[in-house]
C-alpha cells in the first residue's frame, strides 16, 4: 500500500512541530509506521493524502456521531460563516446551546461554554474547591481528563500508551492533592475518603471510562460514587466530555440514573469544532465568576461557529431512533469481530456501551485497568495495521475506545467484519 505522501509529510512536520503532531496518540508512536495524513472526509470515511480511503472508527476521537460532512451541520455553519466568526460579546446561540443542554443533561441547571474538554475538567475542579474550600481530588487510575496539572495523575489515553501516566513537569506540590482509586472499586474510594476526612473537594470520573479501551461501570458503582461523595460533602463530577450524548442522549447520568454534581462535556456538543461545557446545580454554579468569586474566562468560549455546529448536532440527536440504530450497528460489528477471532482461534473480547465499545486481545471480563494490561498490546499492534492495510481506521492505540457513528450502515460494518477475518488470521501467526 501507498503511503509516500503521508511519509513525506510526516518527515517535513517533524520539523516544525514536535514528534510532527498536535496531539500526541495521533503519531502511531505505540503501534508503529507512518500516520496517515488527512485529506479529507465523508460520511463513515476518511481519505488519506495518498488516494486512500478508510471506513473511521475514531470519529475525530468521538464528535463525529452523525459522520463527516452531515449536511445539516454544514449548512449551519455556512450561515454563520457569513455574518462572522468572532465576537467576543454574547450572542443568543449561546443561551440556545445552554438551555438544550440544561434540558438534556440530568442535575445541568446551569452551564458555561469553553473551548475543551481539558479546559471544562480544569475549571469544574477550580471551581469544586472554591465551593467546598478544601483541595484534595479523587480521581481514578487510567481515567483521563485532559491535559491539565492536577488530572496528569496515573492518567489514561496518551499518557498511558507512552507509559508516562504522571507527567514530567507537574509539580509534586499539585500532584500531591490528587488521589488516585481503582475503577469499579468503591471499597479503594471509601478508604481515600475515610483517610482524607473533610479534606475531598471533589471525585471526577469517567462514568464509562473511555481512555483505556472502553471499560463500563460494574452495577451499583456510581451510585456508590453518589453516596459516598454526598456522605462526604464532596462535589461529584461526572466527565461526559467523551459520553455526553454518545451512550444516550442523556449521557451516562441518564443511562445509569445517576445524577451529579457537575458535569463536563466537550467532543459531540461542538459538532466537530473546539469546544467544551462544565455545568450542574445552580448553587454551585453561582460561585462562578462574574457571579461569583471563582475565576474562568475565555476568549472564544461560546464561539459562534462552534455554537452553530454543536447545535445543528445536538438537535438531529434529539432522536431515540437514532441512538437505538447507533446501538445495533455496533452490536453487529462486534458480534462480527467475536466469530471472526473465534474462527481464528485468537483470544479476543469486546466491550460496549451505545456506540462505544472497545476490543481486547486476551480473555474477559474486563473491569478496569489491571485487566486492560493483561491484554496482548503486540497482537493489537498486528490487528492495528492489517486493518489499516484493509481500508480499516481504527483508534492506534489498545488503551483508546472506538465510536460508530450514523453512516456506518451495512455495508461498513460487512466490510469491516471481513476485513478483520484476515486480520485474525495474521494474528494467530
Ligand atoms: N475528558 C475525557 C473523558 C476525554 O476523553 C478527553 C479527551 O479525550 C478529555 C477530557 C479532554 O478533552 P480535550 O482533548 O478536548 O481537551
Amino acid at each position: 500500500m501507498t503511503t509516500t505522501r503521508s511519509e513525506a509529510l510526516f518527515d517535513y512536520a517533524q520539523q516544525y512541530i514536535p514528534g510532527g503532531v498536535n496531539s500526541p496518540v495521533r503519531a502511531f508512536k505505540s503501534v508503529g509506521g507512518t500516520p496517515r495524513f488527512i485529506a479529507g472526509a465523508l460520511g463513515a470515511r476518511i481519505i488519506d493524502v495518498d488516494g486512500k480511503s478508510y471506513i473511521d472508527y475514531v470519529g475525530s476521537w468521538g464528535p463525529m456521531i452523525l459522520g463527516h460532512q452531515d449536511t445539516d451541520v454544514f449548512i449551519a455553519m455556512q450561515k454563520q460563516l457569513g455574518i462572522g466568526l468572532s465576537y467576543g460579546a454574547p450572542t443568543e446561540l449561546e443561551i440556545e446551546m445552554a438551555e438544550l443542554l440544561c434540558n438534556r443533561v440530568p442535575g445541568m441547571e446551569q452551564v458555561r461554554m469553553c473551548n475543551s474538554g481539558t479546559e471544562a475538567t480544569m475549571s469544574a475542579i477550580r471551581l469544586a474547591r472554591g465551593f467546598t474550600g478544601r483541595d484534595k481530588l479523587i480521581k481514578f487510575e487510567g481515567c483521563y481528563h485532559g491535559h491539565a496539572d492536577a488530572l496528569l495523575v496515573k492518567a489514561g489515553s496518551g499518557a498511558l500508551t507512552f507509559g508516562v501516566p504522571t507527567s514530567p513537569g507537574v509539580p509534586a506540590d499539585v500532584a500531591r492533592h490528587t488521589l488516585t482509586a481503582t475503577y469499579n472499586d468503591l471499597a479503594s474510594v471509601a478508604q481515600l475518603f475515610n483517610a482524607n476526612r473533610d479534606g475531598v473537594a471533589c471525585l471526577i470520573v469517567e462514568p464509562v471510562a473511555g481512555n483505556m479501551n472502553c471499560v463500563p461501570p460494574a452495577p451499583g458503582f456510581l451510585q456508590g460514587l453518589r453516596d459516598l461523595c454526598t456522605q462526604h460533602g464532596a462535589v461529584l463530577i461526572f466527565d461526559e466530555v467523551m459520553t455526553g450524548f454518545r451512550v444516550g442522549i442523556r449521557g451516562a447520568s441518564g443511562l445509569y440514573d445517576v445524577t451529579p454534581d457537575l458535569t463536563t462535556l466537550g467532543k459531540i456538543i461542538g459538532g466537530g469544532m473546539p469546544v467544551g461545557a462544565f455545568g450542574g446545580r445552580k448553587d454551585i454554579m453561582q460561585k462562578l465568576s462574574p457571579a461569583g468569586p471563582v475565576y474562568q474566562a475565555g476568549t472564544l468560549s461560546g464561539n459562534p461557529l462552534a455554537m452553530a455546529a454543536g447545535l445543528a448536532t445536538l438537535r438531529k440527536l434529539d432522536n431515540v431512533m437514532l441512538y437505538a440504530q447507533l446501538e445495533a450497528s455496533t452490536t453487529q460489528l462486534l458480534d462480527g469481530l467475536k466469530a471472526a477471532a473465534k474462527d481464528a482461534g485468537v483470544a479476543f473480547t469486546t466491550t460496549q456501551v451505545g456506540s462505544m465499545f472497545g476490543l481486547y486481545f486476551g480473555e474477559g471480563p474486563i473491569r478496569g485497568l489491571a485487566d486492560v494490561m493483561k491484554c496482548d498490546a503486540n497482537r493489537f499492534k498486528v490487528f492495528f495495521h492489517a486493518m489499516l492495510d484493509r481500508g480499516v481506521y481504527l483508534a492506534p492505540s489498545a488503551f483508546e475506545a472506538g465510536f460508530v457513528g450514523a453512516k456506518h450502515g451495512e455495508a461498513e460494518i460487512t466490510a469491516t467484519i471481513n476485513a478483520a477475518r484476515e486480520a485474525f488470521a495474521l494474528c494467530k501467526a
